[in-house]
């Protein structure tokens, strides 16, 4: 019996980081101040050998994910790539320390595996923006995400309006990084503002803006009010520091236009609330020690009030094919001319 999409449990902000191992294509900063980021995330994760980073991690890490979500509460998670800082024409900024996840990568393992949804990455200055994303259209994409500060992307140019306007005929959703961006360099710290978000919002896009503005929650709650295609997630409410105002979200006419996001690998704990005062000892001692963070990240928030409605919602907003169908045609190609059929 298939699930239909408005209940299935999605956790809509999931990273993909890895090594370049096995030919994923992926890479990490290896020297300068954000080399410890990956080694950090890869603990948070779980991946707590002496040397995380060593033989196939990729490979590992994308195998612990999905264990995580087949003993979670999720029926699926948005496993998301990563485009690289560009400067306007297009070109790789090669100084600027980031990470990058090929969307190859995400849309091959959203065709393998239910339990991952992909969500693609394209600087919209990249070379062949259009054509990959025509790709990735072709392939599911279920969302596009873009990390505007650190991309070095500027929403609101003019030249970029036609690429909006194909996200929002295709039905795909933008989710957007707001807030400031600690895990990464970020080339413009103001790109972080929620009004940049007005670029893609004019042309007619769905937003998701990721973090609910992060640091400028305000602006994101006032540009709630004036654009009813866009909405919040909750990604990284659970790192140990956050200084969110949670009963403004929490509010009903906002917390309806929230999904949740738990922004894995990013660490989930529980004493910052409970140093804040918004759980008491006992249930932050209680749920902080849920091995599993896909399934922590949920409890936490479930006991700070958000809905179980912030984890189906994703299902109306996000570009769904009809799972079985799609995942059962892509197996019977397999057997016969599987790469040619899926690529053009
Ligand atoms: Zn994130």
């Amino acid at each position: 019996v298939q699930t239909p999409p408005g209940t299935l449990r999605i956790d809509a902000h999931v990273h993909l980081v890895g090594t370049g191992s096995h030919g994923s294509g992926c890479w990490y900063p290896r020297q300068g101040r954000y080399r410890w980021m990956v080694p950090l995330l890869a603990w948070s994760f779980g991946m707590r050998r002496r040397r995380p980073l060593r033989g196939d991690f990729d490979a590992r890490y994308v195998h612990r994910l999905l264990r995580y979500v087949r003993e979670s509460s999720f029926d699926a998670v948005v496993l998301l790539a990563m485009d690289a800082p560009r400067d306007e024409r297009g070109a790789l900024l090669h100084d600027a320390d980031s990470f990058y996840v090929p969307n190859a990568t995400v849309l091959d393992l959203a065709q393998e595996h239910r339990e991952l949804l992909s969500g693609v990455s394209i600087h919209p200055a990249r070379p062949e923006a259009e054509e990959e994303l025509a790709r990735a259209l072709d392939r599911g994409a279920a969302l596009l995400k873009l990390i505007p500060s650190c991309q070095n992307i500027d929403l609101s140019l003019p030249r970029y309006r036609p690429f909006w306007e194909r996200c929002a005929a295709a039905g795909l959703p933008l989710l957007i990084h707001t807030g400031r961006e600690p895990a990464l360099q970020e080339l413009r710290p103001d790109w972080g503002h929620p009004s940049i978000l007005r670029g893609p919002l004019d042309c007619g896009a769905t937003v998701i803006a990721a973090h609910c503005g992060g640091i400028y929650q305000r602006e994101f709650l006032e540009l709630l009010r004036e654009y009813p295609r866009l909405f919040g997630d909750t990604a990284a409410f659970n790192v140990p520091f956050g200084t969110k105002s949670f009963s403004s979200l929490l509010e009903p006419e906002i917390v309806g236009r929230l999904i949740h996001g738990s922004d894995l690998p990013a660490p989930v704990a529980a004493w910052g609330h409970v140093w804040q005062r918004r759980m008491s000892v006992r249930t932050g001692w209680k749920l902080g020690r849920i091995a599993n963070p896909l399934e922590r990240d949920w409890q936490l928030k479930r006991a700070l009030g958000f809905p179980e409605a912030l984890r189906t919602r994703a299902g109306a907003l996000l570009r769904l094919q009809p799972p079985s169908r799609e995942k059962t045609m892509c197996t019977l190609n397999a057997g016969v001319h599987a790469p040619a059929s899926r690529s053009r």
